[in-house]
């Protein structure tokens, strides 16, 4: 029995763990947030939560929260607190020397899916108004950005096709790189629903998830394939549905470019794509796919739902254009119960992303040379803005390390702990004259910083969460911010204390601003949040109300666009050294690299990061349950426990990577995306052998 007292008022605010989005009432007694209710008409949620968002707020009163800046001079000495206004002005000088020195493009700054629309995009403002320039990167760079290159090249736009209300109708799911049981628990629900009433599922995915085979639910087909293999998979698929004439003409030739179609089903014919020919690079059986392919195409309406078991790899792009392509030549994207959608992995990846954080685009996803783009920000802004499209977070470092990059603001993102390459993160950032870690706690990167500006949690501020099906959600201010300021707040001091004149006095005029440049939010403004509860983009003259559904009429591009989908190899290979493949993913209970689930006291639910290896592998090895092992890669090594299972198949081992002592990110390689930079953190060549511990 938990004593929780009466509270005395709520407020009703988002989560701020995962893409669902789900909304709350956080119930108050004075200062103090007693009880997080799931709220019964948010329309993500509809009453329901998780674990997390229900439970896992503690965080944002544990002790380990820093609420005082702080600086130093060299990342040896020790951190000295400070005021605000000393923490700004040390700041502003040390940034404004390194730009009069090494130029406008020495610094930048990584923005954070965690924070509200609004700060993401006061902090790509910051950049390209008063650094000026576009070296502006989010941690999506290591999520969805290969979302960002497939959607917008085939479709139009980076964004999820349809609600989650229109799970109802679908009639066959895909669901492939992506276990929403643990990491969408809430739209997982909803999808399950669907499925106890008859719909139909296809799981791709290298490990026997929750959703292939759970209490209530087994998938038609698993198609369990081997790491690094998406391309030829779903190519495969495709060769089946143009094969065997299952594609849908009339939605091609009235919705896409007919020539282009013709092309990619030239090429996807071939007959080194039929699923027989790829079986064994894949090791899913040809009928398996052939079943897989015949169910999706004639079976009715067609979701696909997909998350970073797609998009981090060195195929990533390629992997969520050819998904495009399945739904396209099947006429499964613009209405009800079809469509395309990534799993959004964190509370605001969709809207950071929408702010324009990327270094080539400005909010609405609008490349920096494309034509009058530019015009609108200069103009609202009163500045000449960089053409150039600017640097990626893997670009910084490598600039950092060959001495051209010098200063960094790195706003609610972890980089050391979840970037690829640890050793190569740390070198950049340690050879950077100033990096301004702005976060909740003294994170890994935060060894390495001369400014901490302590953040706010999304119980201290107002402001908008995105989630992944485009719905705009208010999160409302619960309590003061115990840092003293939210953290659009210290943005904008950090821009004045640099020169800049910004005078906003709450994020609604931030959100003001946004409607005005960015058309796909042109008609959205707090008072209609407000009225209708939530919006999804694009909402403007055409569509007042929002937008449930997207390429209703037509794509967003015009017509929709087939590419090629060529495998190529991953370069990371098994051989006699590292003969098996590590693939990575998420827990129920705890969230991306547990900065706040592993402050909220659920330790118990899951305390430590395990190695799932097959009972073949694991006894050739002399491994036994709840063994140490050491895990090692061509990049590095740790241990951790084993944990035998047949939920991976023999020669792949398996992860999540929530706790810093797991150390995955020395493990992995950095390799990336061809299109993106995204890491491919998803193929890891390793050995695994008995260890005596840490
Ligand atoms: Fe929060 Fe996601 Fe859980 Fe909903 S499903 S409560 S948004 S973590």
């Amino acid at each position: 029995i938990i004593e929780i007292g009466t509270p005395e008022r709520s407020v009703i605010t988002t989560c701020a763990y995962c893409g669902v989005g789900c909304s709350f009432k956080a119930e108050m007694r004075g200062d103090e947030l007693v009880r997080m209710v799931p709220y019964k008409h948010g329309k993500a949620n509809r009453g329901h939560s998780c674990v997390k968002g229900r439970f896992a707020y503690g965080y944002a009163s544990h002790k380990d929260r820093i609420l005082n800046p702080m600086i130093r001079d060299s990342i040896n000495d020790p951190w000295q607190e400070v005021s605000w206004d000393e923490a700004m002005d040390f700041t502003a000088k040390r940034m404004k020397g390194i730009i009069e020195q090494h130029g406008r493009h020495s610094v930048g700054v990584i923005t954070s899916s965690r924070c509200t629309n609004e700060e993401a995009y006061l902090v790509q403002k910051l950049t390209r108004a008063v650094f000026m320039n576009n070296n502006t990167d989010t941690c999506a760079r290591v999520c969805h950005s290969p979302t960002g290159y497939g959607l917008g090249q085939t479709l139009g736009t980076s964004a999820g096709t349809q609600d989650f209300d229109s799970v109802e109708e679908t009639d066959v799911v895909i669901v492939i790189g992506a276990n929403p049981v643990s990491g969408h628990p809430v739209f997982a629900s909803r999808l399950k629903k669907r499925l106890r009433k008859g719909a139909k599922l296809i799981v791709i995915d290298p490990r026997r998830t929750e959703m292939v085979e759970s209490p209530h639910i087994k998938a038609e087909h698993h198609l369990a394939l081997t790491p690094g293999t998406n391309v030829a998979i779903v190519t495969a698929l495709a060769h089946v549905i143009v094969t065997e004439g299952l594609f849908d003409a009339q939605f091609i030739q009235d919705r896409c470019d007919w020539d282009e179609f013709q092309d990619y089903a030239e090429f996807v014919s071939q007959p080194q794509n039929s699923p027989e020919s790829v079986a064994l690079l894949t090791g899913v059986p040809a009928a398996e796919v052939r079943a897989a392919a015949r169910l999706y195409a004639k079976g009715g309406n067609g979701s696909i739902y997909y998350g970073l078991g797609v998009t981090e790899h060195s195929q990533g792009s390629t992997t969520v254009i050819g998904i495009a392509n399945l739904a396209m030549m099947t006429g499964n994207v613009g209405r009800p119960g079809v469509g395309v959608n990534p799993l959004r992995g964190q509370n605001n990846v969709q809207g950071s992303c929408d702010m324009g954080s990327f270094p080539h685009e400005l909010p609405g996803y609008r490349h920096v040379k494309g034509e009058g783009v530019r015009d609108i920000f200069e103009k609202a802004w009163g500045v000449k803005i960089d053409e150039e499209p600017g640097l990626r977070i893997p670009n910084m470092l490598d600039a950092a390390v060959e001495g051209t990059f010098k200063g960094l603001y790195c706003q609610g993102e972890d980089i050391l702990q979840s970037d690829p390459d640890t050793k190569h993160v740390a070198a950049g950032l340690a050879a950077m004259d100033c990096v301004i870690v702005h976060d909740l706690f003294l994170n890994e990167t935060a060894n390495y910083a001369h400014v901490f500006l302590p953040g706010s949690t999304f119980l201290e501020k107002d402001g908008t969460f995105t989630n992944a099906e485009r719905r705009i959600n208010m999160v409302r201010k619960v309590m003061a911010p115990r840092n003293g300021y939210a953290d659009w707040e210290i943005t904008q001091m950090l821009a004045n204390a640099m020169g800049a004149k910004w005078s906003y006095t709450h994020p609604t005029q931030i959100m003001d601003e946004i409607a005005m440049t960015t058309p796909s939010f042109a008609g959205v403004s707090y008072e209609k949040i407000e009225t209708m509860g939530s919006i999804q983009w694009p909402c403007n003259e055409k569509a007042p109300e929002g937008t449930p559904l997207m390429h209703v009429d037509g794509f967003v591009r015009g017509k929709g666009k087939f590419i090629n989908t060529e495998y190529v190899a991953t370069d990371e290979k098994t051989g006699p050294r590292f003969p098996l493949l590590l693939t990575t993913g998420r827990i129920l209970s705890q969230y991306n690299v547990g900065a706040q689930t592993r402050r909220t006291g659920n330790v118990a639910w899951h305390s430590e990061d395990l190695l799932e290896i097959h009972p073949h592998d694991a006894e050739v090895r002399g491994v036994k349950e709840g063994d140490f092992v050491r895990l090692a890669s061509r990049s590095g090594d740790t241990t951790l426990r084993a944990t035998i299972t047949d939920k991976v198949n023999p020669g792949v081992v398996y992860t999540t990577f929530h706790h810093p002592d797991t150390q995955a990110n020395v493990i992995t390689t950095d390799f990336s995306d061809w299109a993106t930079n995204c890491p491919e953190y998803k193929v890891t060549a390793v050995q695994v052998s008995p260890s005596n511990g840490p």
